[in-house]
């Protein structure tokens, strides 16, 4: 039987300060039965090989299946000037997350700054395919995931990441609900996420949905969208809904009694 693993993005509040870092994280997870867990590497990737080998080798001891928040400031629809500097903090998540043992690298993609989403979405493809292309070459073959982002402004709608998918090999969404949720402070209902999940397995694959990625928790939002994170209990998201959607739309079983995918 398959089931969903769940873990936290960053270090789980209770981890002990000793061996600390990544590995003291891992090592914690485990033994709160947690077996997913996503490195926040989210303002730089500022690390050495040898740590990579030490995680890889941790996370595959104690069972725990490893992604990546790769750094804040990523666009593809950045400027000319900037394009370079986003481009290699992906390639460096990617690289190293590889290196970790991680096999997926999950990102925000940007901003439209205004313009058109489908032109945004012109420059946007053809750089992450070749980002792609390039991680391939060199035989990484971890999963890029472009994160559903929480506000009007921002690529990264559902669209935006389901178009990405489909014209990219070996990109995937991350579904990010709470994101979605804010994003236009609907999507909050059993029926709305049913309607989702069917849209992304007809769109995707079914394949797609047996490997979902997902970010979940509470959120605060506005009429520009996600405003800031919140405990699930402080929150309106109807989480409790998600999992049995999604459960029932992948086949796959929820284990009881674990702690939930929080996010950056
Ligand atoms: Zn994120």
């Amino acid at each position: 039987m398959t089931t969903f693993t769940f873990g936290t993005v960053g270090s789980p509040i209770s981890t002990p300060k000793k061996p600390g870092g990544s590995v003291g994280s891992i090592l914690h997870s485990a033994s709160l039965k947690m077996f997913a867990y996503e490195l926040a590497w989210v303002q730089s990737v500022r690390v050495t090989e040898a740590t990579c080998a030490l995680i890889k080798e941790t996370a595959a001891g104690a069972g725990v299946g490893l992604s990546i928040h790769a750094p804040y400031f990523i666009n593809l629809n950045a400027d000319a000037e900037e394009w370079p500097k986003s481009r290699k903090r992906l390639m460096d998540a990617a690289h190293y997350g590889n290196l970790a043992g991680a096999t997926d690298i999950i990102f925000h993609p940007g901003s439209y700054f205004g313009r058109d989403p489908v032109e945004v979405l012109k420059v946007a493809i053809p750089r992450l395919k070749n980002c792609v292309k390039e991680l391939r070459d060199a035989g990484n073959t971890v999963t890029i995931r472009p994160e559903v982002m929480g506000k009007g402004a921002m690529l990264g709608s559902l669209d935006d990441t389901i178009e990405m998918s489909m014209q990219i090999e070996g990109v995937q969404p991350c579904i990010d609900f709470a994101h979605l949720h804010a994003r236009e402070g609907k999507m909050n209902s059993y029926d709305e996420w049913d309607t989702t999940l069917k849209m992304l397995k007809k769109k995707l694959g079914a394949d797609s949905l047996k490997k979902l990625h997902i970010h979940l928790s509470g959120i605060e939002y506005g009429e520009k969208g996600e405003k800031h994170h919140l405990e699930f209990k402080k929150a309106d998201l109807k989480y409790k809904d998600v999992d049995e959607d999604v459960a029932k739309n992948s086949g796959w079983q929820i284990a009881d009694g674990v702690s939930r995918i929080a996010i950056a």
